[in-house]
């Protein structure tokens, strides 16, 4: 018999579950029915048949327990989630505990980037350090950090919010109230915002402004440098503050990689001197998609 534990990932548009065995190894991997802005009691009900689903597929095999990420802050012990705009009726609703009652296992909610850095450390990139910081460049930049091989919670489990970090006091406005978050400078959406800016077009996307850039377009290009300086300002941040071996970065926008990557090396270098005299890893992530998936399932695995 088999211990294994079932990750759900609510991060993206559709739920996604996964069946992962104590020693890491991915059994199978499902995507849900319901999109996740359908309201409360489609996705639970979605989620539920989802796990379900991959249990009937395992039969004789012991679940231990199921992880949840969840694009929200999460207050751990009242396993409740506020604050996830994605997830209308969820604010302060007792999600775990209704999930929990359902299903009669064991659940554990997370917030969907500290669960990426989990699965990065447990199986991704990081599987040789204690200490990451994973950054998601996506449609917003999100963040876990993850210490003694444990996420940095801080005392609300609002922490690793590093998508707001300030990197231009008088910069772009933010939805978080701030002006010159490094999201609004280094994620897909800010791409496409710069290319509107400098009149390359007014629907381009992120992936539509990285083949002009390829194709030679220097306007395309310094959106992309504009990308690596900003991404290596907080580099040189995070590197001066934690001090920590390595740094991912995960997410559509790595795509572009070598597009930014010089710029951003270049910035972290000029602007940390800790980086200067020590240069940490700084390194593409390797699970895509699936780091969410393999680090809600590991919460259940490693306090059993
Ligand atoms: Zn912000």
């Amino acid at each position: 018999m088999t211990d294994y534990a079932i990750g759900v990932d609510l991060g993206g548009t559709n739920l996604r579950a996964a069946a992962v065995t104590r020693d890491g190894k991915m059994l199978n991997k499902i995507a849900g029915e319901t999109p996740v802005g359908a309201g409360r009691n489609a996705v639970i009900s979605d989620m539920v048949v989802s796990i379900e689903k991959l249990q009937a597929g395992l039969p004789g095999q012991k679940l231990v327990g199921v992880g949840v990420g969840v694009p929200g802050f999460i207050l751990m012990d009242k396993g409740i989630v506020v604050g996830a705009p994605n997830l209308p009726e969820f604010d302060n609703y007792p999600v775990r505990d209704e999930i929990e009652k359902r299903l009669g296992a064991k659940v554990i909610l997370e917030n969907d980037a500290n669960a990426a850095a989990l699965g990065e450390k447990w199986m991704g990139a990081g599987r040789d350090v204690n200490d990451l910081i994973l950054l998601t460049l996506g449609t917003g930049i999100g963040g876990g950090i993850i210490v003694n091989g444990n996420v940095l919670r801080g005392s609300l489990g609002m922490a690793g919010e590093i998508g707001h970090t300030t990197i231009s006091p008088n910069g772009y406005p933010c939805g978080c109230g701030n002006t010159g978050c490094v999201e609004k400078y280094a994620s897909a959406t800010a791409v496409s915002a710069m290319a509107r800016l400098m009149n390359l077009g007014h629907d381009l996307s992120a992936e539509d402004v990285y083949h002009l850039a390829k194709g030679g377009n220097e306007r395309a290009g310094a959106i992309f440098e504009c990308v690596g300086v900003s991404l290596g300002t907080l580099l040189a941040t995070l590197v001066n503050i934690f001090n920590f071996p390595l740094y991912l970065l995960g997410g559509g926008m790595t795509a572009a990689w070598e597009l930014f990557e010089p710029a951003m090396l270049a910035e972290a270098s000029r602007r940390s001197f800790i980086y200067r005299k020590n240069p940490p890893r700084i390194e593409r992530a390797t699970l895509g998609g699936d780091a969410g998936l393999f680090g809600a399932a590991y919460l259940p695995l490693r306090v059993d």
